[in-house]
């Protein structure tokens, strides 16, 4: 008989990262709260969170291979699967080159330390330029914002909401996600007790989200002209001598410029397009430059519109304007761990981040940090020609769903020559492809969230070890990435003899660093006293050279991975501090506030300062904390309840479209149409219309069985792939024109 366990967790599902108490009973999930004692969430769990034990026990969720014969997917071995993708991917690599493999990650890729760590080893084997991610259907232009400011691409400074009095948000519902690029678990809590020392919250949005419900003061905004608002807060704090960026001031590069760059952007200017006062505009400006800590943070919708980067990049330099800047209860930069680019190299300088570096092939979109934009794939494989994409790779992405214009993405797929999927489902994209490897479920493997203690509002660490073993014979995420990476550079070498190489590698180039912790240390000893294997061995040596890390013995005291395994609640390292111009990686060692790159892409917004408004309407997404993107539909825990997928709508359109509750109406954009259920509600402004994306799992092929039941509509076909934010390469999916009527 087994027995009942305690287990400690960090919720891999969504950036709040919350620790979790988990009940166990042998292979059994039973309870899951939030853990009280987690040093970072302190109890806090959303819905999703409990929904992990659906998850894991989902029988719908793969656990063996999947292998094409005969047109029918079926049952293999993991050497039979590795076997034919060996077959299959060798030849056309031969034949057709390295460029005419693809590879596609999806967004848990950035949710599991396996697929973050051994994801780059992949690639490198693979040494194709034919890279796409859902990072181009979300958050691409903040990170080349901030690259272009800071230096590196994931050096974002986040509100420092426990300590700030004004908290300006725009085009993001944290109430359903708990945050973006800002970890910040019970975002609620946090705002009560803000507004309960005084603070306010303000919330500018198309729509009257979660969050502008708890806000005291709700804009609404004209969907896509955040660029606009930003530009007259800047303009009325230079016209009224508000500008005040305090110590900032000899570190930083371009004022100036910004100044030239929002000379002409008056409130009244952007009145029209924005459908914002010039009053209301220029006293938010007055309000946040006035308030000490106040903080001015923008997501999904600034990012996902035709100005993304020129949103995000404005978003900073109010911030910086205000003073906000680096200051507490303003906007700061955390300190992770382990694997931070600021916190690694030179302080207060470096290489700075390049964009633009190769052209895709068929359309010429730039390069972004590595990747070509999401909306390029589907054409690279249609277009014949030298380099045309003749197979695929995709890791835990579901781009049919996720990106625009998915019928042709999904007839694309159809004509490709090889496809291999890493999925825990047969879902609308991996219904594609000629073998399936199953992704463990999250509680398999370890836990460690690299990227998220970069966006988090407390410095800590936390790591969980893997809750049950893996059933023998099935390889964890990082081996099967390893056998992947060998398969596709040719080795013959097992996973534990390359991985083994990797890590001694990283020793090897860590010892000859000056600068580093363990510069001119003894290679081999460094190795020997390194805990675990794969993910967890990389980890400990990088929590180890970190900024709270032993050096391996210099600092015996500090953090290592064994400390952190015997403190399940975590280690908490204080609130965030200032930590200009240290983390700067810029080749100038200053805040670069106008990057040239930024100002030439202002000539777009002048030319749609003119554009003739639309009469018909704009198409915004929305958030719901029992959905994340497309991959949690298939839980019943998250899927029941009052239908999601409706069409939100103000009740004067719908009147004169003549469309009641639950009516079905007809949307067409320029990519594609849907029909959909229609919600009346006060609570969108006039003109605008929201779908939420990430449904429509009616596809033949696929096995959703319980989302399936209520599949919705995939309301990115309504998105034009033909159109991108130009710096970024991100898709547009917010502020989409379609036409409604009665269906
Ligand atoms: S808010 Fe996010 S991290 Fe926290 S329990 Fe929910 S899904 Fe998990």
């Amino acid at each position: 008989m087994t027995k009942s366990e305690t287990k400690y967790r960090i919720c891999p599902i969504c950036e709040a990262t919350c620790g979790l108490t988990i009940e166990t009973n042998g292979r059994t999930v039973g309870d899951i709260r939030g853990n009280d004692e987690d040093v970072f969430s302190h109890g806090f769990i959303c819905p999703k969170g409990v929904a992990l034990r659906e998850l894991d026990a989902d029988p719908d969720r793969l656990r063996t291979p999947l292998v094409r014969r005969s047109g029918e997917l079926i049952e293999a071995s993991w050497e039979e699967a590795f076997a034919e993708i060996e077959k299959r991917i060798t030849p056309i690599i031969a034949k057709h080159g390295r460029e005419s493999v693809a590879t596609y990650l999806g967004n848990p890729s950035a949710h599991k330390v396996a697929l973050q760590l051994y994801i780059p080893v992949f690639l490198k084997a693979l040494a194709s330029k034919n890279l796409y991610s859902a990072s181009t259907l979300d958050q691409m232009p903040k990170q080349v914002s901030n690259g272009l400011m800071y230096g590196n691409f994931l050096t974002c400074a986040v509100p420092d909401i426990d300590r700030s009095d004004l908290l300006v948000i725009m085009g993001a519902n944290p109430m359903a996600s708990n945050g973006s690029l800002w970890t910040v678990p019970d975002f609620r809590g946090r705002i009560k007790a803000m507004q309960k020392r005084g603070g306010r919250l303000v919330v500018i949005d198309p729509r009257r989200s979660q969050t502008a419900k708890l806000a005291d003061q709700h804009i609404a905004i004209r969907p896509g002209t955040d660029a606009y608002l930003l530009a007259a807060m800047a303009n009325t704090m230079f016209a009224e001598n508000l500008v005040n960026v305090g110590e900032l001031g000899s570190r930083i590069n371009g004022l100036d410029d910004v100044e030239k760059a929002v000379e002409k952007y008056s409130p009244e200017l952007v009145a029209e397009i924005t459908q914002v006062s010039p009053e209301t505009i220029k006293q938010l400006a007055r309000d946040v430059a006035a308030t000490d800590a106040s903080a001015v943070y923008g997501r999904i919708g600034t990012c996902t519109q035709e100005f993304g980067t020129l949103s995000s990049w404005l978003t900073d330099v109010v911030n910086i304007l205000a003073g906000s800047l680096d200051r507490p209860g303003g906007v700061m930069f955390p300190k992770a761990p382990a694997l931070q680019a600021n916190s690694t190299g030179t302080p207060g300088s470096g290489r700075g981040t390049r964009i633009g570096r190769w052209q895709s092939r068929v359309r010429g979109a730039s390069e972004i940090l590595g990747e070509l934009p999401a909306v390029c794939l589907a054409e690279e494989i249609e277009t014949p020609g030298d380099q045309q994409i003749r197979a695929l790779f995709t890791i835990a992405g579901n781009p049919i769903l996720s990106a625009p214009n998915g019928e042709r993405i999904s007839r694309a797929f159809g004509t490709l020559d090889f496809m291999v999927s890493i999925d825990i489902y047969l879902n609308e994209t991996t219904r594609h492809a000629d073998v399936i490897l199953p992704g463990t479920s999250p509680l398999e493997e370890s836990h460690f969230d690299i990227g998220f203690h970069q966006f988090a509002i407390r410095n800590a660490a936390r790591f969980s070890p893997a809750l049950f073993s893996l059933d023998d014979g099935r390889p964890g995420e990082w081996e099967t990435l390893l056998r992947l990476a060998a398969i596709v550079s040719g080795q013959d070498v097992s996973a534990a003899d390359m991985d083994e190489q990797i890590i001694r590698g990283r020793i090897k180039s860590l010892t000859q660093k000056e600068g580093s912790p363990i510069f001119e240390r003894d290679e081999s000893e460094i190795f020997e006293s390194l805990t675990g294997t794969g993910p967890d061995r990389q980890i400990d040596l990088a929590l180890r050279v970190g900024p709270y890390g032993d050096g391996f013995g210099t600092d015996p005291d500090s953090l290592t991975l064994k400390k952190l395994i015997d403190t399940p609640n975590g280690i908490d390292y204080g609130p965030l501090e200032p930590r200009m111009p240290e983390a700067l990686r810029t080749p100038s060692g200053k805040i670069e506030m106008a990057p040239p790159e930024i100002l030439s892409d202002l000539p777009r917004l002048d030319d749609a300062l003119v554009r003739t408004v639309p009469t018909s309407f704009l198409l915004i997404g929305r958030r719901d904390v029992r959905t994340n993107n497309s991959w949690l539909h298939n839980l019943p825990l998250l899927a029941k309840g009052p239908f999601k997928c409706t069409m939100q709508i103000h009740p004067d359109d719908a009147d004169r479209l003549g469309l009641e509750d639950g009516a079905m109406a007809s949307v067409k954009g320029k990519s594609g149409a849907v029909e959909v259920v229609t919600e009346r509600t006060p609570d969108i402004m006039p003109g605008v219309i929201s779908i939420p994306h990430g449904f429509g799992h009616n596809q033949q092929g696929a096995n959703l069985r319980v989302a399936s039941e209520r599949p919705g509509v995939n309301s990115n076909l309504l998105a034009d792939d033909s159109v991108i934010d130009p710096l970024s390469g991100n898709a547009i999916l917010n502020g989409i024109p379609v036409s409604v009527s009665a269906a």
